[in-house]
This record gives C-alpha cells, sequence and structure tokens, in this order.
C-alpha cells in the first residue's frame, strides 16, 4: 500500500469517532484506520459498518498505552510510509454524580485526554505527510473563557494560555500544575475552572495553537491543525442527553480532516459544529 493514503480515527469504536470513520469511509480517498482500546469493541464496530457496506482498517490503539501507540505508528509507518490524516477524538468524562473525588477525575481525565493526546501527537507526527490534517476534538467546555473571572489570576492565566508564544513545555507544565492543585483542592485558586474535563479541553484548544505554530516554523509543508466543537452530541458520553446525532457530530471534524491541499484555513483555528471559526 506505499503511497496508498490513509486516515487514523482514536477512539472510534463508538460514538463521534465511530461516526467519522463512516463519513471519511465515504469521502477519503484512502484508507481509514478504525481504532480501539478493547480490540472486542473495536471487532463488533468494524462488523457494524461492514453490515452497512463500509470497510475500514482496524488496529488496536489505547493512547494510554505508549507501547500500544508505538505499535500502530510502526504499522502505518512501515504499510503506508506515513499519515495522511489524524484525528485526535479519544476522551473520558466522569459523570456529574460520579463518586470518584476530585483529585482522581483530575488526575485520569488531564492523563487521558491531554497527557496521553500529547503524547500520541509527539509520536504520530513525525510521520504526518506533506498536506496532512490534524483535526484535535476538543469541546465548547474547552473556550478560554471557561476560566472566568477579572481577578488578576484569572486574567494572568488566559493571557499565559492565549500567548503567542505558548511553549508546549510551559503549557504541559501549567496543566501539571492544575492536577498538582486538584490534589488539595487548590486548582480555583489559581484561576482554574472546577472541571478536570473543561480544563483537558482548555489544554487541548492552547496545544491545537502552538502545534500549528511548531508545524508553519519547521515550515512542514501545508500540515494543518484545528480544534472543535463537535457540539452536544447523543453519546455515551453525554449519557445520551445531546440532541445532535453521532452523524451530526461528525461533520465538522470531518470538513477539518479532509480540508483540500493549499486552503487558507481554518487553521490553529478553534471551530464550532457549525464550521465556523470561534475566536478562542
Ligand atoms: P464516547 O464516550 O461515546 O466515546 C469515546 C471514545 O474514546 C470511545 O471509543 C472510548 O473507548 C475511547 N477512549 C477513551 N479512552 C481511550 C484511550 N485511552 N485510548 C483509546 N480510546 C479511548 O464519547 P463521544 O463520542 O461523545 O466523544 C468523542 C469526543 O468528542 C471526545 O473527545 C469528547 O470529549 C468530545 N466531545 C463530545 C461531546 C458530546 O456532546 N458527545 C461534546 C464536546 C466534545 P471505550 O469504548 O473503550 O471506552
Amino acid at each position: 500500500s506505499a503511497g496508498k493514503k490513509v486516515a487514523v480515527v482514536t477512539g472510534s469504536n463508538k460514538g463521534i469517532g465511530f461516526a467519522i470513520v463512516k463519513e471519511l469511509c465515504q469521502k477519503f480517498d484512502g484508507d481509514v484506520y478504525l481504532t480501539s482500546r478493547d480490540e472486542g469493541r473495536g471487532g463488533a464496530a468494524v462488523e457494524e459498518l461492514g453490515k452497512l457496506g463500509f470497510h475500514p482498517q482496524y488496529h488496536q490503539l489505547d493512547i494510554d498505552d505508549e507501547a500500544s501507540a508505538l505499535r500502530f505508528r510502526d504499522h502505518l509507518q512501515s504499510k503506508y510510509g506515513g499519515l495522511d490524516v489524524l484525528v485526535n477524538n479519544a476522551a473520558i468524562a466522569f459523570k456529574n454524580a460520579a463518586p470518584e473525588p476530585f483529585s482522581q477525575q483530575a488526575t485520569e481525565t488531564l492523563k487521558t485526554n491531554f497527557f496521553s493526546t500529547l503524547r500520541f501527537c509527539n509520536i504520530m507526527f513525525p510521520i504526518l505527510r506533506p498536506h496532512a490534517r490534524v483535526v484535535n476534538v476538543s469541546s465548547s467546555a474547552g473556550h478560554l473563557l471557561k476560566i472566568s473571572g477579572e481577578n488578576s489570576v484569572a486574567i494572568d492565566l488566559r493571557k499565559k494560555l492565549s500567548s503567542s508564544e505558548l511553549t508546549t513545555k510551559e503549557l504541559t507544565e501549567m496543566i501539571e500544575g492544575f492536577v498538582k492543585a486538584a490534589q488539595t483542592g487548590d486548582h480555583l485558586k489559581f484561576g482554574w475552572p472546577n472541571s478536570a474535563y473543561a480544563t483537558s479541553k482548555i489544554g487541548i484548544s492552547a496545544l491545537t495553537r502552538i502545534q500549528q505554530r511548531a508545524f508553519d516554523n519547521d515550515s512542514r509543508p501545508d500540515i494543518i491543525v484545528n480544534s472543535v466543537h463537535p457540539g452536544y452530541v447523543d453519546t455515551d458520553m453525554t449519557s445520551h442527553k445531546g440532541p445532535l446525532t453521532i452523524e451530526q457530530g461528525a461533520v465538522a471534524p470531518t470538513w477539518l480532516a479532509l480540508l483540500p491541499p493549499n486552503v487558507d484555513g481554518p487553521k490553529g483555528g478553534y471551530v464550532w459544529y457549525d464550521k465556523q471559526i470561534v475566536d478562542w
């Protein structure tokens, strides 16, 4: 398959990721990978798409497991010699009524949604081909203004996060700071929202801007990365309260994944489910 194009969607055995795979199977000129941390759930999802006439490739991928990520990278590298589309969709969210203490929710949520996603990007970015498209699934919860308040701490935090000079190292340290503060319930004092999930998605939106700048500065030809709020969608994550279908939730992420070569934008943007670029 050398020379054939290839697209990857993380956490795609169900929910929005599953629908992104389905739409990519219809619209992407190349192979599409449905991936899952659990091979049984992944196999069932591939079978379900097969019944609809869609035939994605499959590979196991748990973004929390570095060895799993490396195995998948090596597979893509040897089978395709690169990667053309990466949709970072996998994430977790504790329910509002979850019994786990906030400290634990903060550790686990930031681990998967931020740190594992960042590590997966760092593993995959070296094999991105020219014109590659990266889509980081964020959320309306990842809007910078979720850090509310006009006190100096909140203002300073927003300023740092939105700075065009912010580095991955600095962002990582800030997110580590949130997790540390959350162990003692002190995160509010540092301006963070009272939500591990919102903090994780603010981190993803900030990371997206840094990643686009790095691609531009490293002269990686026409590589585009955007973050996206897919809308409020009827999935397990929302306990099926979202009004949008998973197919509707897949529209903006798939659109960003399929941005044609050499478009002007969106680029490094924060994009809404109606395809509007929102001022972060
Ligand atoms: P679901 O809970 O339905 O699906 C999440 C997917 O991520 C599952 O396939 C899950 O696998 C997978 N996953 C979780 N952890 C890992 C991991 N460590 N490695 C690999 N895969 C993993 O959620 P949604 O479809 O609703 O959410 C998809 C994305 O959209 C997320 O990033 C979410 O934050 C975002 N989002 C969703 C909104 C909504 O209204 N639904 C709104 C805004 C953003 P498994 O089945 O094994 O658990």
